[in-house]
């Protein structure tokens, strides 16, 4: 179903108003997680005002220590469902446990599942019920194959909105968090009909080389972008290392919209 011979032309994914995969490049940008009321309200005027169309936020964190924020829960759902209705950004966050997605999806707009989960078949079965585009990361260690077979588990159960997003897999290389596999991108397109976007903030690690790989994406051919954005990041609780501030995503968005008017 995720192939490109079964649908020869890509898929568009109309939601809240928005084509993700048509002709507009759409960008995703908000701080990894959901930290109170006035960071995500603040994150989200700050993010519309650069140009991005969705905002991003956490309120469930899968993180490597159980000692780490692990998020807002419901609450943080409520800040984000509040920052739509002032901004009319649309929300996408992610959804870790099957018992948990029917209330994520009452909030938002598009479902996240992380990188971690791209492979738990019973979370990928359960998003399948649900009426809201998936936004499918692959894994840190999985191959294109892998990532596709994940889509068609979730496009088998009867929902065909996903959205592909690569956010960088391990190698050998360690100065950047994990590597970005921008050929992932075209591969993806010729094998696939659906959309693919790029997560470059999980993909590098660091916020100083997030833009670079941010248009490396557009040029190859990207759908949209994830982007972690923090009003003030030495002071996040989750990814501040690789969160833009406000200053430099706007100089990214800008430098975007030459890509984007190349391309
Ligand atoms: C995230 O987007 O905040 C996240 C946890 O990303 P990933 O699943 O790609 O690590
Ligand atoms: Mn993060």
């Amino acid at each position: 179903l995720a192939s490109r011979t079964f649908h020869e032309e890509g898929t568009v994914i109309r939601v809240g108003g928005l084509e993700i995969g048509g002709d507009t490049v759409h960008v995703a940008a908000g701080p990894c997680a959901v930290e109170s009321r006035e960071q995500v309200l603040e994150t989200a005027e700050i993010v519309k005002k650069a140009g991005a169309t969705i905002l991003r936020g956490g309120a469930y964190k899968p993180r490597s220590s159980p000692y780490s924020f692990q998020g807002l829960e419901e609450e943080g759902l409520k800040f984000l469902a509040e920052a739509r209705e002032l901004t009319g950004l649309l929300i996408v966050t992610e959804v870790m446990d099957v018992r948990t997605v029917p209330m994520i999806a009452d909030y938002a707009d598009i479902l996240q599942i992380g990188a971690r989960n791209m492979q738990n078949f019973s979370l990928l079965r359960e998003v399948a019920k649900v009426d809201k585009p998936v936004l499918l990361k692959r894994g840190p260690s999985a191959t294109i194959e892998e990532w596709l077979m994940a889509a068609e588990y979730i496009m088998s159960g009867g929902n065909y909105n996903i959205i592909l997003c690569e956010r960088g897999i391990k190698s050998f290389e360690n100065y950047t968090r994990n590597t970005l596999d921008l050929t992932a991108i075209p591969v993806v397109k010729h094998l696939s009909h659906l959309p693919v976007i790029v997560d470059p903030s999980h993909a590098i690690g660091k916020w100083r080389f997030v833009p670079s790989m941010a248009k490396a994406a557009i040029a190859a051919g990207a759908d949209g972008l994830l982007v972690e954005v923090h009003p003030n990041p030495p002071e996040a609780l989750c990814d501040g290392p690789q969160s833009l501030t406000p200053v430099n995503f706007n100089k990214m968005m800008s430098e975007l919209n030459q890509v984007v008017a190349a391309v």
